[in-house]
């Protein structure tokens, strides 16, 4: 078979531990036997940021920026014992918060369904993808604990030294303040991010917030989304036959159950990190979630949701085979692959995604899984495969569908 072209290259960030193994795998058994496989590598990998003082970080984030798409390995936020586990210089800071933090945009997860693992929702056919806006409100608050009677107030100072001041409370015992803040250059950024992608994937998109009871901070964010949606994207939903609506978090939550799924849920930074694990837990495992970070202008960096498993790589190290699943791995790569074939226009490289990523679905539906997906299984497990056996399995399928 003549390998499948690839324009213009990926970028390849490498990653760590477990999930490091498997990158390599899939790449030597899915992807360079079938595709003329172009990238421009970056090792992420924690000894290799730690040689470069992390500059190999930042380089990949421009890189992504030059390249529009990237696709990232699993890698280390190291901690005070990892410091101490890999010797490194310094507590370098999370891979992920740096890249977003070059790219600017919001995270969308969305879990990988097949017919033998049901959501715990019965009404849910389709997957939800969550957007979160990863800026601000409570993660970036300023708190204070209050401990004697005292008045506490909000001051403005703008930049000539005038002051706005409004009572919070007077307080005549103990309790606590806490002060949150957003940009709107931000929530702008959020809103353009979920309505490119709902049109990307022509799936309606939702967006909830609390603007009955917060009147200033949410409804701002309610604001910003509807005019941005008026002036930039209507018409392009309405020719691609998708809806835009805000609704307030609780009439939300909800619609979410009694709904089919199929479309992107709009999560303010608080309610996207607790209905994310809401969703995926619902769905069934983190071993088979998908996420994709989008940047405003049109930047796309694909990675699983999960981390370096790094449970099983002591296991491996020490000479077992272990059972981690790659599934959301590969999608990954399918993921950046279709992206690459849409943005070049090359077909082929989207029909090969789309292939891969049946072979992986119709392997589980054959019974053939990695252990964690044994325990959600409402079929029979023909097969409980390590990973390098799971994967042979899923190339055999993907031969069938390129044969
Ligand atoms: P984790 O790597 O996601 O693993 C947590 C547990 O979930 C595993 O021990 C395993 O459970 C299960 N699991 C996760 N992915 C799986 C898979 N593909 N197949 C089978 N089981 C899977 O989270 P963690 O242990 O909290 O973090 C490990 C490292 O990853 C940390 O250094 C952290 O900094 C990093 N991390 C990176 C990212 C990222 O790069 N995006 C995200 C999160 C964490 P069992 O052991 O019970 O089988
Ligand atoms: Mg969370």
């Amino acid at each position: 078979m003549k390998p499948i072209e690839m324009k213009t290259p990926l970028v390849e960030m490498d990653g760590d531990e477990m999930t490091r193994v498997l990158w390599k795998l899939i790449k030597e058994e899915l992807l360079l036997p079938f595709i003329d496989l172009k990238t421009e590598y970056y090792d992420l990998g924690l000894p290799h940021r730690d040689e470069t003082d992390d500059q190999v970080t930042v380089d990949a984030a421009n890189a992504i920026k030059r390249l529009h798409v990237g696709v990232k390995c699993a890698t280390i936020t190291p901690n005070k014992q990892r410091v101490e586990e890999y010797s490194l210089k310094e507590m370098w800071k999370s891979p992920n918060g740096t890249i977003r933090a070059i790219l600017d945009g919001t995270v969308f997860r969305t879990p990988i369904v097949t017919s033998c693992i049901h959501p715990v929702v019965k009404t849910w056919e389709k997957p939800i993808t969550i957007a979160r806006h990863a800026y601000g409100d409570v993660y970036k608050a300023t708190e204070y604990r209050v401990t004697a009677p005292g008045k506490a107030e909000l001051v403005f100072t703008d930049k000539d030294g005038n002051e706005t001041r409004q009572t919070i409370f007077d307080f005549e015992g103990a309790g606590v303040l806490q002060g949150q803040y957003n940009r709107d250059d931000s929530i702008a950024s959020f809103a353009r991010s979920a309505m490119r992608f709902a049109l990307s994937t022509g799936q309606d998109l939702w967006f909830s917030a609390k603007d009955t009871i917060s009147k200033q901070y949410d409804q701002t964010f309610k604001l910003i989304f509807e005019e941005i949606y008026e002036k930039e994207f209507r018409a392009a939903f309405e020719e691609k036959g998708i809806t835009y609506f805000y609704t307030l978090i609780d009439d939300a939550v909800a619609r979410v159950i009694r709904s089919k799924g199929g479309f992107i849920w709009a999560c303010k930074n608080y309610d996207g990190d607790v209905m994310s694990d809401m969703i995926s837990t619902a769905f069934g495992s983190l071993a088979m979630m998908t996420s994709v970070l989008v940047s405003p202008d049109g930047n796309y960096e694909y990675e699983a949701a999960h981390g370096t498993v790094t449970r099983h790589w002591y296991r491996y190290q020490a000479g077992e085979k272990t059972s981690t699943n790659p599934v959301a791995t590969i999608f990954a790569w399918t993921g950046a692959l279709r992206k690459r074939g849409e943005l070049d226009g090359t077909p082929a490289l989207c029909g090969f995604a789309d292939k891969l990523e049946q072979a992986c679905i119709e392997t589980i539906e054959s019974g053939v899984m990695t252990k964690d997906l044994t325990l959600l299984s409402e079929i029979p497990v023909r097969e409980t495969a390590d990973s390098f056996r799971f994967i042979t399995a899923i190339r055999e399928k993907l031969e069938e569908k390129l044969a």
